[in-house]
């Protein structure tokens, strides 16, 4: 039975998400509440309340009463279905008309998007061959993409066989030790480190970072480990704290396969209204942490 995932949006050629020109698709529902999350409406699932229906200019949103037999396909996550199911309907989105005003979004009052699309694996590879003689592999992020994980482990056996490279991009709450049925099919795993300090991370995420940080050493013990991230937001917590102590945490893995550090400055855009208020840091700060890491023996930082 083909699983089917919860796509928020497919980019066709991004040369942000991994190296090289990838195309990146990005899953809906995370199972953190980052404080900083730049599209928060990609964390909850959708309800099927209906209330985004009217609020669309184009009508490219329609409410469907009596939705198709879900049990034709398994979604990868269970708690969408069950929400579905009670509400006997759902919002039907039609990416051809839509304009992107984000009229719904500001409206809806679970925080989430309605502009989701549910597609098969087979479906995504469809939308991805037409970049294949382009690109040279294929990233999924979120949301948190490992949340439908089925469908990844589908996707990537799909992509390898058209000789595309797979990444992830994960926030470390998945064992991936414990999976290597996924791992086998997984060329690296795009890590975030939110922050290094229990407190810090369980104020920023709302979650624990003891299996994050013991996913970025497994990972980077078999070499798939291409990048990890920090997100650098001044006045919310010690980014220098985290950048060093994840640097010095990783550095005895770097003669197995290199490992590039991302430091991602804090922007308020796309965050919610009441945490709009920290601070961009500035470039010498940004530039101070990067010889921290090059010092630490990284080669590849970006900052
Ligand atoms: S973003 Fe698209 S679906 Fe949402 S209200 Fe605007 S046109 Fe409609
Ligand atoms: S996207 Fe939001 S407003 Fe629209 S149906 Fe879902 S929960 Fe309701």
């Amino acid at each position: 039975m083909a699983t089917e995932a919860l796509v928020n949006k497919i980019i066709p050629f991004s040369s942000v998400d991994g190296p090289g020109n990838r195309t990146a698709i990005f899953l809906q529902g995370c199972n953190f509440d980052c404080l900083y999350c730049h599209n928060p409406e990609t964390i909850n699932l959708c309800i099927s309340c209906g209330a985004c229906v009217k609020v669309c200019p184009v009508q490219a949103l329609s409410w469907v009463d009596k939705p198709e037999d879900m049990s034709r396909v398994h979604h990868s996550d269970g708690d969408w279905q069950a929400k579905n199911r009670l509400h006997q309907g759902y919002v039907a989105y039609d990416v051809e008309k839509c304009v992107l005003c984000d009229a719904c979004i500001k409206t809806c009052p679970h925080g989430s998007s309605p502009r989701i699309r549910h597609m098969t694996a087979e479906q995504v590879m469809e939308a991805v061959r037409r970049q294949i003689p382009y690109i040279r592999g294929i990233t999924v992020s979120g949301g948190e993409c490992t949340r439908q994980r089925d469908f990844l482990a589908e996707l990537f056996s799909l992509a390898r066989k058209e000789g595309l490279d797979c990444l992830l991009d994960s926030n470390g709450t998945l064992d991936f030790s414990q999976d290597p049925e996924l791992m086998e099919v997984t060329d690296g795993v795009m890590l975030d480190i939110k922050a290094f300090g229990a407190q810090d991370h369980r104020m920023i995420t709302g979650r624990d970072n003891t299996r994050v940080l013991a996913q970025a050493r497994y990972l980077a013990g078999i070499g798939k480990l291409p990048e990890v991230r920090t997100v650098i937001v001044p006045g919310l917590f010690n980014g220098e704290e985290t950048v060093r102590r994840t640097a010095q945490m990783l550095e005895p893995y770097l003669e197995i396969a290199p490992i590039r550090y991302k430091l991602i400055k804090y922007r308020p855009m796309g965050v919610r209204r009441q945490y709009a208020l920290y601070q961009t840091p500035d470039d010498a700060y940004m530039g101070k942490l990067k010889e921290m890491v090059i010092a630490l023996g990284f080669d590849a930082v970006i900052a």
